[in-house]
């Protein structure tokens, strides 16, 4: 039952990629560790408490609470249970966008609150008017997208934390992707913004780490604290987070890319992704293709259906937004020569699908 794991070679629509070299290392090196059981494994846990150190320093937040979770399902998980949880909402409801990734609406089934969902603006960003008139005095959290699954798209987190703060609801960012392209933009996005409480960020997405790390911050103490729970054969009191046995490999690998990349090593890699997503929109558009322009380092172009497929056909691990447009993420991976070959075969699947229609 051995196999080998796929080539990245023509990945274009995944939001991991591999973890930097030193975050691999790392990662080997701390398998046997488990920091859900501090007291037996300090080193691993000390890691942690540094991951979350950089998480903050990232985010703006200089005295971060929180921990690396499994993954950016978690976190979010974790930050709808803690607003329900400090809530005094009888029947506490969430609001978010549309567009919001669907681990919250797992939160939601799980926790059994209600999820709000609002149409966004043309440019597909949260509606801060319609935000607000999905809220009322049950509303426990808002939750705003800083980098959008579909597109790309930052949510004006402004604007929301002034609806969550006339609500008395807490706000909620989901950077889990573009936590670590976020920084090197001019997008308020994070804890700069008074109103947030609560965010997570994936170092497994761009943050480099190896799978799984996530990770959840919260403004204040109370907050994680309304996450835990009692471990009574633990020499450790109690735990925040909803896996009990978590991955040491998943923390070292997060500690070893942020103490390699941050903040140098991100920019860079940011600004050859974004400079490629530019790149990649305007050749696709070039060809006639409706084109969602890139934000963050994520293209989404209206190709057709038959086309998408032939590309599929072709190898390419490519996705659709639930609108069926093409989806490209412009991740560490993604090469310039992988994009040329990627719109070679663009144009030869359009040229089959439309004969002789543009020569
Ligand atoms: C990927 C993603 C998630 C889910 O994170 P996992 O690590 O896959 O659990 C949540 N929100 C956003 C915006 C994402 O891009």
């Amino acid at each position: 039952m051995r196999a080998e794991p796929q080539s990245f070679d023509r990945v274009l629509s995944s939001m991991c990629t591999p973890p930097h070299p030193t975050a691999r290392e790392a990662a080997e090196q701390f398998l046997a560790t488990n920091p859900g059981d501090p007291a037996t494994y300090p080193a691993v846990a000390e890691m942690e408490a540094e991951v979350v150190d950089a998480l903050g320093e990232i985010a703006s937040l200089s005295d971060p609470h929180g921990f690396v979770a499994s993954g950016g399902t978690e976190a979010n998980i974790q930050a709808v249970r803690a607003a329900r949880d400090r809530s005094d909402a009888r029947d506490p409801n969430v609001v978010a966008p549309e567009t919001v990734h669907f681990s919250v609406r797992k939160a939601a089934e799980v926790l059994g609150v209600e999820l709000r969902t609002t149409p966004v603006d043309d440019g597909f960003r949260a509606d801060p008017a319609a935000i607000d008139a999905a809220t009322d005095s049950e509303t426990a959290l808002i939750v705003g997208v800083a980098g959008s699954t579909e597109y790309g798209r930052v949510d004006p987190i402004p604007a929301l934390g002034e609806v969550a703060t006339d609500a008395g609801a807490m706000l909620h960012v989901d950077a889990a992707w573009g936590g670590f392209a976020l920084p090197f933009t001019d997008h308020d996005w994070d804890f700069d913004v008074d109103a947030v409480d609560t965010l997570t960020i994936d170092p497994h997405k761009l943050g480099r780490a190896a799978i799984p790390a996530g990770g959840l911050l919260a403004r204040e103490q109370a907050t994680v604290d309304a996450l835990a729970v009692e471990t009574p054969y633990l020499e450790s009191t109690t735990q925040a987070t909803l896996t009990g046995t978590r991955s040491g490999a998943g923390v070292a690998s997060a500690a070893a890319a942020l103490d390699e990349l941050w903040p140098e090593g991100y920019r860079e890699s940011f600004e050859r992704q974004q400079a490629l997503a530019a790149w990649l929109a305007t050749e696709l558009s070039d060809l006639g293709l409706d084109v969602v322009e890139p934000s963050l380092p994520l293209v989404a172009a209206d190709i057709g259906a038959s086309a998408f497929d032939a590309l599929r056909e072709e190898g390419w691990r490519v996705s659709r937004t639930r609108a069926g447009e093409l989806r490209v993420v412009c991740m560490p991976h993604v090469t310039e020569s992988m994009l040329e070959s990627f719109l070679a075969d663009v144009r030869a699947v359009r040229r089959s699908a439309v004969p002789a229609a543009d020569d």
